[in-house]
């Protein structure tokens, strides 16, 4: 299966030259990191020390808990809780490699740091629209499903597949299921079923890492999902919409934790007739929005345009800064509109 064009060999290649000469890299990726974002930086720390090369993961911010399954996840220093050591090593790092995001301000807090360094920054992402100009060479394939499966094929053109041990093959399944939620959407890929029985026949668990990813939950978790669906989810359905809103109030009632809602956006989505799906979260200083969609339904086109956020086109997120009767009224008044942009000119 031929996955890149010469042009992406070629920069995977050049990739690989850079490698062979650095003592210390920076991996990094993108704010509230998730399973895809986490699986490759862990992934590759690990096959860089398998190669003999020193590495640290730093993130923006801390990452959910119910990432520690990932092997190497202890090891993880955000910028939140760790400015000054995560400063030190991007000053001493002689490679800054980003993966799963497109463009530095997706890194927040980190941006300035990461923008600072003198040396090459590297980019291995899926995202759409890559910023280019910020990195010294670009690996983007917005059409594969996951950086993780995305990181595999490169390790592979580069000839590095020996290193990837059963901690690293761990961790790109990982990323590879979360980012697909448990290969059920953006999951007709061959090629990744190709990489997943390779990755089982390196000592990767799918089984368990689907228990610890997937099926694990606090009674408060069950308790919020419960609540947020029954008492909170609103079906427009001349619109093909629906929306969940949690409050400050109501998350620190159910003792939220980040990630405790993890996939609550995808549910609606399983009414038929329910195309896009919106969740609006409460936090200190704005209003998290979460966007998912089935087929041609861009969620990362509304995002951008009204919510200062992007992702993918089934896949999005963004930011409100104002109350959330604010997001509210703005996210219904855009319904119509959206109707008729993606919806009904389809039908
Ligand atoms: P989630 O809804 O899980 O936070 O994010 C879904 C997808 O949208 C992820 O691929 C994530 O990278 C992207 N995303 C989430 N929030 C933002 C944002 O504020 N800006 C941009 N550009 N992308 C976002
Ligand atoms: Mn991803």
């Amino acid at each position: 299966m031929a996955l890149f064009s010469d042009n992406e060999f070629e920069s995977i290649t050049h990739f690989a030259g850079l490698l062979s000469e650095v003592r210390n890299v920076v991996i990094t990726c993108h704010l509230s990191p998730d399973g895809d974002a986490m699986g490759s930086s862990l992934a590759l720390a690990r096959i860089l020390a398998n190669m003999g090369i020193k590495s640290r993961v730093v993130t923006p911010d801390e990452p959910n808990r119910n990432l520690q399954v990932l092997p190497g996840f202890e090891n993880v220093l955000s910028f939140s809780r760790n400015q000054i050591a995560v400063e030190r090593f991007l000053k001493e790092a002689d490679m800054v490699i980003c993966l799963d995001f497109n463009g530095l301000s997706r890194l927040s807090r980190l941006e300035s740091a990461v923008a600072a360094v003198k040396c090459p920054r590297i980019l291995i992402d899926h995202h759409l629209y890559p910023e280019k100009d910020s990195f010294a060479i670009s690996i983007s394939k917005p059409e594969r499903s996951s950086t993780c499966s995305l990181l595999y094929s490169v390790l592979s053109a580069a000839n590095l597949s020996q290193y990837i041990d059963t901690e690293a093959a761990t961790c790109i399944l990982g990323g590879m299921m979360t980012d697909t939620n448990n290969f059920s959407h953006n999951a007709n890929h061959p090629e990744d079923y190709l990489i997943v029985s390779d990755l089982v026949e390196r000592g990767a668990d799918k089984n368990s890492l689907y228990n610890k990813l997937f099926n694990t939950f606090s009674a408060n978790c069950l308790k919020l999902n419960g609540y947020a669906i029954s008492k909170k989810m609103k079906v427009y359905p001349q619109y093909h919409a629906a929306m969940i809103t949690l409050s400050r109030d109501e998350l620190n009632y159910y003792h939220y934790s980040k990630g405790d809602t993890e996939g609550l956006v995808n549910k609606p989505l399983s009414i038929p007739g329910v195309i896009f799906s919106c969740y609006l979260r409460e936090e200190s200083e704005y209003i998290k929005v979460s966007m998912r969609s089935t087929g041609d339904f861009p969620v990362d086109i509304v995002c951008s345009e009204s919510f200062g956020g992007g992702g993918h086109k089934n896949a999005s997120g963004g930011e409100f800064h104002g109350t959330m009767e604010e997001a509210v009224s703005l996210f219904e008044s855009l319904l119509p509109e959206l109707n008729k942009r993606f919806i009904n000119n389809q039908q």
